[in-house]
């Protein structure tokens, strides 16, 4: 298996009637501004290398955003505040992520989620996170050889993920690390070591109350980049 592979089988998964349902709904309806485009309303694979040493764990495709577009946190004001961020630390190409087409390459990073499908209210339930949570365990199955640091935006994330790598053979703490802004815990396996950090997700909740500010953002991402030789 390979990553072009994985995300070429996600994005014909069905399991989540409730998601699948949202997917398309938003795809026929879609939001006035967004008119003409033909919506992606399919699972959005992860996006970046496959041989990415971070790996960043957001929530769920947005249904006008990634949802859209087909391309993790693009078109929707959560990835204009990740991408800049990501830029800003030399992570990303360019500060802006428009559509699929716009030439924008990461860096050593590979986005992903552990929900591919737009849920109702941006709030998949624990039965879709789990449901899921065979495509992110393989993803990082086969990120593994060249991963060295994760940064997981939101406590959702990082309640998915801890299993995933708990699973693949990563040694965790415990009790179990909680998740909080720039939270950052070493697991081992009998390979080495993966550094994992937590920030708060860059919702437009979270950013308008500055719970999360711009440069809270890109600490943790120059951090974690660091670490992980980039
Ligand atoms: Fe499949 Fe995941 Fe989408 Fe559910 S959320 S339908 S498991 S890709």
């Amino acid at each position: 298996g390979s990553v072009p592979a994985l995300d070429g089988a996600l994005t014909t998964c069905r399991a989540c009637p409730r998601l699948v349902a949202w997917r398309e709904e938003a795809g026929r309806v879609k939001r006035r501004a967004y008119a003409d485009w033909t919506y992606w309303a399919r699972p959005v694979p992860g996006f970046g290398p496959q041989d990415a040493p971070l790996a960043i764990v957001g929530l769920a495709p947005a249904a006008h955003g990634g949802n859209r577009t087909g391309r993790m946190f693009t078109g929707d004001p959560s990835g204009d505040v990740l991408y800049a961020a990501l830029h800003a630390v030399g992570l990303a190409s360019r500060p802006t992520a428009a559509d699929r087409g716009d030439g924008l390459e990461l860096f050593g990073v590979r986005v992903t989620g552990p929900v591919h499908c737009a849920p109702p209210d941006n709030r998949p339930t624990t039965a879709e996170r789990d449901t899921c949570r065979p495509w992110l365990a393989r993803e990082f199955q086969l990120l593994r050889p060249t991963l060295r640091a994760a940064v997981v935006l939101g406590g959702f994330g990082w309640q998915a993920l801890l299993p995933v790598l708990r699973d693949a053979g990563w040694q965790l703490p415990r009790p179990q690390p909680a998740f909080g802004h720039a939270a950052h815990v070493l697991l081992h396996d009998a390979g080495g070591e993966l550094h994992l950090f937590g920030s708060y997700h860059p919702s437009q909740r979270n950013v308008s109350t500055r719970t999360l500010t711009p440069a809270m953002l890109r600490d943790v991402l120059r951090t974690a980049g660091r670490t992980a030789g980039l």
